[in-house]
């Protein structure tokens, strides 16, 4: 046992579905690089940050490692912009809502997504018409089996939607200790998202500052979503699809209401929440798991559910949504069996 390894860890998660952990480890800027080589080598841990966006599927897991450091420091000031380092373990929402106070802009339309800095660059966190793509200028990050350090450019993260070269098998084992952003002192706030403009019609608000719009965000998704320390859940459960032209044409012409948003010249993104919701699932209930009754994409443990139950509640959707639309509907989640 060292300071850095805790055995048998209860580790709470989105999903409120508490999972054991055999061997735990927490490591930091501090953490000697023979802990890797002569310990954690020998249990290939799955990473892990806040757990927000995890599945287990079983109530236990041989070893996991999560990286704790949550300091955050301003390397370079200029007139139109400031370049900061965040560590690995800091939450998310906090570091947005300290960049607005010190005047810095860009990622207020990620406000109140769950999770930490770690998480961010992984599946390239997105919301309301804005990714932490935008604003990442390198991710620092360590091989867990070496001890090795490494820093990838933004254009090395390889990001797009939901996803980077961190989500790559092949990457699996390196560990994001940091991450840099570059970040403007100048507003350009993006409130083109269609819940954003009807919320400042609404309020009658006409130029919202980037400030506003984190508040706007805040108010939207405290409606929309249900929070995770009271209903578990993951967020959106599957990714929205995106498919040809070709075959979205021949959609509409069963479901001519069917949206879509554009890609590129051959292919289209349709939104996963309208074929669930649109094949009856909304507030639907399976065992301990449900579907939320005012978001389809949006899984919950709506009574003490099992991991195993919100994943068969998933397969269930799954195999539906493909059956009627031919859609083959894919996990946000990392689920891990
Ligand atoms: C209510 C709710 C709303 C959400 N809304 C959104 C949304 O609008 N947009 C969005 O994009 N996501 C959303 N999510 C998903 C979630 O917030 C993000 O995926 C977040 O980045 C997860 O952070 P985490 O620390 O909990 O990561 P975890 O769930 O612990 O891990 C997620 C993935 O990141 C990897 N990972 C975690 N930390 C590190 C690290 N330090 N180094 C390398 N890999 C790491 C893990 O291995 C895993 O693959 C939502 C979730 C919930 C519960």
């Amino acid at each position: 046992m060292t300071e850095h390894l805790h055995h048998d860890f209860t580790l709470s998660t989105g999903f409120k579905t508490p999972i054991l952990i055999e061997r735990y480890f927490v490591v930091n800027d501090q953490t000697d690089s023979s802990l890797f080589t002569d310990q954690i080598a020998k249990y290939n841990p799955h990473i892990i940050g806040d757990a927000t966006n995890y599945l287990f599927v079983s109530e236990s897991l041989k070893s996991a490692i999560t990286y704790s450091g949550n300091s955050v420091s301003i390397l370079s000031d200029y007139d139109t912009h400031a370049i900061i380092r965040s560590e690995a373990g800091k939450n998310w929402h906090e570091f947005v809502m300290e960049m607005l106070n010190m005047h810095l802009y860009g990622i207020e339309n990620l406000a109140l997504i769950p999770g930490t800095i770690g998480a961010a660059p992984v599946q390239n966190i997105g919301a309301y018409g804005k990714e932490v793509a935008d604003t990442i200028l390198s991710v620092h990050c360590l091989n867990v089996s070496t001890g090795e350090k490494y820093v990838f450019s933004k254009d090395e993260c390889q990001f797009s939607y939901r996803s980077s070269i961190f989500k790559k098998h092949d990457y699996s084992n390196l560990l994001i200790t940091h991450v840099d952003f570059i970040l403007s002192k100048v507003q350009s706030p993006k409130a083109d998202y269609p819940d954003v403009e009807t919320f400042f019609i609404e309020k009658q608000i006409t130029n919202p500052s980037s400030h506003d719009i984190a508040q706007a965000i805040i108010a939207i998704r405290r409606i929309k979503l249900p929070d995770p320390q009271i209903i578990g859940n993951a967020g959106s459960f599957f990714k929205n699809p995106v498919i040809s032209i070709e075959t979205f044409q021949s959609l509409l012409l069963e479901y001519p209401t069917l949206p879509s948003y554009p890609v590129d010249d051959l292919n289209v993104k349709i939104p996963a929440g309208w074929l669930i919701d649109n094949s009856g699932y909304k507030g639907f209930r399976y065992k301990g798991a449900g579907v939320h009754d005012k978001q389809a994409l949006v899984l919950i443990n709506s009574h003490n559910a099992t991991g195993r139950d919100i994943y068969e509640l998933s397969l269930l959707i799954q195999h539906n949504i493909h059956q009627r639309f031919g859609i083959m509907l894919e996990p946000e989640v990392n689920i891990l069996l």
